[in-house]
């Protein structure tokens, strides 16, 4: 069992998880194909859940707990462990936080509702 970000993070990455997460293992892709989202290594996870509550976006899931619409994104974070040359841990980065309605917007655009 391990936690996800799904692509309720993408273009957000407002990187609020990264900054609590005890054992650094979300990682932003080094370029290539990856799309502008984190993904949490599964192995490296320790399924403490401390970065859930820290995003803004309600991008994080446990596995068992990925809605339909997003299973792809568990294995977008699966690379991490796959393929760990292609991945780094981001440096933070203070962002605005979103609104209410941006929030439900982007879950509406990601087809979540
Ligand atoms: S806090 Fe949420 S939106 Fe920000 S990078 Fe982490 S998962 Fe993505
Ligand atoms: S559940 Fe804990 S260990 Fe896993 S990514 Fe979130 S903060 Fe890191």
């Amino acid at each position: 069992m391990a936690w996800v970000i799904t692509r309720l993070c993408r273009d957000c990455v407002d990187m609020s998880c990264v900054e609590v997460c005890p054992v650094d293992c979300i990682y932003q892709s080094q370029g290539g194909e990856f799309p502008n989202q984190l993904a949490i290594d599964p192995e490296e996870c320790i399924n403490c859940g401390v970065c859930e509550p820290e995003c803004p976006w309600e991008a994080i899931y446990e596995d068992e707990q990925v809605p339909d619409v997003f299973q792809e994104d568990v294995g977008l974070n699966a690379q991490v462990s796959s393929a760990k040359d292609n991945f780094a841990v981001p440096e933070t980065d203070e962002k605005d936080k979103p609104t209410p309605d941006q929030i439900a917007e982007n879950k509406t655009k990601w087809g979540l509702n």
